[in-house]
């Protein structure tokens, strides 16, 4: 548990059981669990190809009870006057059966949508059923995105048009006119609260969004001189995702909650404040401020929010507000874990190597006897004649002086020498700066069925760290350390950075895999922007997919979502299967004419190339 960190992330969803499985807690304390190992063999034999994600909709309901109870605990401890009113930023997981599960699980608390685009408003539109839940229409918006966002209130939704830019405000105001619709709009603000870490530019004067004070007067103004000024009732801000700090977020609400009261003192009809995305996620149990991980609990979150509105209100005599959070994160990231499979491995060459015989070259028998004196006072100087040896002896090679054979066996004893430094370096409380990089150098290379960019692109795009484990023999010491390496022919198709304790490490604790059995490996947390945000580099398409749903007697599987087969992933690239074939079997037929195959030759061509084009883009391991 330690090596991997699960209680510190995974809580109360993921543990280990007693089998060394991992074990899945949908409902979290409430009871009801699965192991993770014998659900991926069950789905197998109903030949769901690995690598598969699964989605638990339990988690997902979890996660919305969760973040309500929080806000609803948080709003009776302060005795706030007021409503929470949460929406789920489709943004960060548009899958349909995913929002079709969130709006239905959203309805006792009359959860709402926020759409970021205009392709996102026509989802959110059409998916949002529950009554009075809020539409936050959010992004770059044209005439047709407002006039569609505003015509939806005769279908009796309720949806805020949240000015992001300046030149929105005369576009609303046109509308309102021609539609005679009276639209509940709200401002985004560019808070001078600045977010820290990697979505830190979110906020600050030169965001990309929002309107910075001086524009919030200017469409103030105008909606004054529009009549128009009672439809403003909300306002937004959204400071960056995975905010690690809680000070952030309390001098972000504070900042925010000064300008609600102003705002509603200029005569603005103000009754909602949106407070954005950015609550985190533990990505690596550490509970700090690690980018990776966060230093408070949902509840501290909806504490220092609901107990900072109420007093800026209270202060300056003004309503609170209806408090709207568009939490992402915190809410789709739990709910899916995708597994795949091990390919192979390739390791450095470990163990004892052979002592050098007579007749072999000077430069071998100095690297042996290197070897032979390497102990915990010396190692760091052994490294240095090591690694010396092994730059002349390709130097000698490169001159034609060493033969190689001679240059296999210098290689070999030098990787022997970093392995007894590496296990020494191990014992140690301090690693000297030239031999931190030996754990990655001497790391095996596990090559996984997986496609970096397609399911995990985060960590290639902006170093995410996402926890990464065995999901079955953690029973047994894992006794070798690797990187993960895709599928992909692209050298930045690979995992080699890791969770660990507040920080990241460069290896992952690994078991030998064994022949003829699988070894199964869990990214997990991932739910969130992976899916959408992932390409189709190499061709490797979406995986295979499936909703799995506890039932008082074990699961059930609620939806199978096949992945992409060869002929879609063909036909993005505007290629049809058919001619494909066409072309290929044209070639046959001339091979044949030719006599270059013989009929069964071009049979079994055929035969292999039709079928490979309906099947998985990714590939059938050996022990299958
Ligand atoms: N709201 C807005 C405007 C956003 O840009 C984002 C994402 O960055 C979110 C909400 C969701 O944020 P998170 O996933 O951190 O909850």
């Amino acid at each position: 548990e330690a090596l991997y960190r699960i209680q510190g992330w995974g809580e109360p969803y993921f543990s280990i059981n007693a089998a060394g499985r991992v074990t899945v807690s949908p409902k979290g304390e409430r009871g009801g669990s699965l192991d993770l190992f014998e659900l991926v063999n069950a789905l197998k034999d109903r030949n769901l190809k690995l690598p598969l994600l699964i989605r638990f909709s339990d988690i997902l309901e979890d996660r919305i009870e969760r973040l309500n109870a929080c806000f609803a605990k948080a709003i009776a401890r302060y005795n706030y006057p007021g409503v929470y009113r949460g929406v789920y930023p489709v943004k960060c997981n548009q899958q349909k059966h995913l929002l079709e599960d969130l709006v239905r699980f959203g309805k006792p608390h009359q959860f709402g949508l926020e759409a970021g685009s205009k392709p996102e408003l026509m989802i959110a539109l059409a998916m949002l059923d529950t009554l009075g839940a809020l539409l936050i229409c959010n992004g770059y918006k044209d005439r047709e995105y407002i006039e569609t966002a505003m015509l939806a209130q005769r279908l009796g939704q309720t949806p805020i048009v949240v000015l992001e830019q300046v030149e929105e405000v005369d576009l609303v105001i046109n509308a309102a006119k021609q539609l005679g619709i009276k639209p509940i709009v709200g401002v985004r603000a560019k808070l001078s609260t600045q977010g820290m870490g990697r979505w830190g530019s979110s906020s600050g004067d030169r965001a990309k969004f929002g309107l910075t004070i001086p524009e919030i007067i200017q469409a103030v103004d105008k909606l004054r001189s529009a009549n128009l000024l009672d439809s403003l009732q909300l306002l937004h801000f959204h400071i960056g995702s995975q905010i690690s700090a809680i000070h952030v977020i309390k001098d972000a609400i504070q900042e925010a909650s000064k300008i609600y009261v102003e705002l509603a003192k200029l005569g603005a009809d103000m009754k909602y404040l949106d407070v954005g995305g950015g609550l985190g996620v533990d990505y690596d149990g550490s509970q700090t401020n690690f980018y990776a991980s966060k230093n408070y609990n949902m509840q501290n979150y909806a504490n220092d929010i609901v107990a900072e509105l109420k007093d800026a209100c209270a202060e300056q005599q003004v309503q609170v507000p209806t408090l709207i959070s568009e939490s992402g994160r915190a809410i789709a990231s739990h709910q899916s874990v995708l597994i795949f499979d091990v390919l192979s491995t390739s390791d450095v060459p470990f163990g004892e190597p052979e002592p050098p015989k007579d007749g072999e070259p000077p430069i071998v028998w100095n690297l042996w006897e290197t070897y032979q004196s390497i102990n915990t006072e010396n190692y760091q100087e052994a490294y240095h004649d090591a690694t010396q040896f092994k730059e002349e002896a390709i130097s000698r090679f490169n001159l034609g002086i060493l033969r190689l054979t001679e240059r296999a066996r210098v290689e070999r004893i030098y990787w022997a020498c970093c392995e007894k430094i590496l296990a020494i370096t191990r014992l140690q409380d301090y690693v000297p700066d030239e031999l931190e990089d030996l754990e990655k150098i001497m790391a095996s290379i596990y090559y996984i069925n997986l496609s970096v960019f397609q399911s995990a692109p985060d960590c290639w795009a902006i170093d995410q760290l996402f926890p990464i484990m065995p999901i079955h023999r953690l029973d047994e010491e894992p006794t070798r350390r690797g990187i993960l390496a895709d599928l992909t022919c692209d050298s930045d198709g690979k995992i080699d950075r890791f969770i660990d304790l507040r920080d990241v490490k460069s290896v992952l604790e690994l078991h030998t895999i064994k022949p003829g059995e699988p070894y199964y490996l869990g990214i997990f947390l991932s739910g969130a922007y992976q899916e959408i945000m992932g390409s189709l580099h190499n061709l490797f398409g979406d995986t295979n997919a499936v909703h799995i749903q506890l039932t008082p007697k074990g699961y059930q599987i609620e939806h199978v979502v096949k992945g992409d087969t060869m002929s879609e992933v063909v036909s993005y690239v505007q290629y049809d299967a058919e001619d494909l074939v066409e072309s290929i079997r044209q070639r046959c037929e001339q091979a044949l004419q030719e006599k270059r195959i013989t009929l069964q030759e071009s049979q079994l061509l055929l035969q292999n190339y039709e079928r490979s084009l309906g099947r998985y883009t990714y590939l059938s391991p050996q022990s299958e």
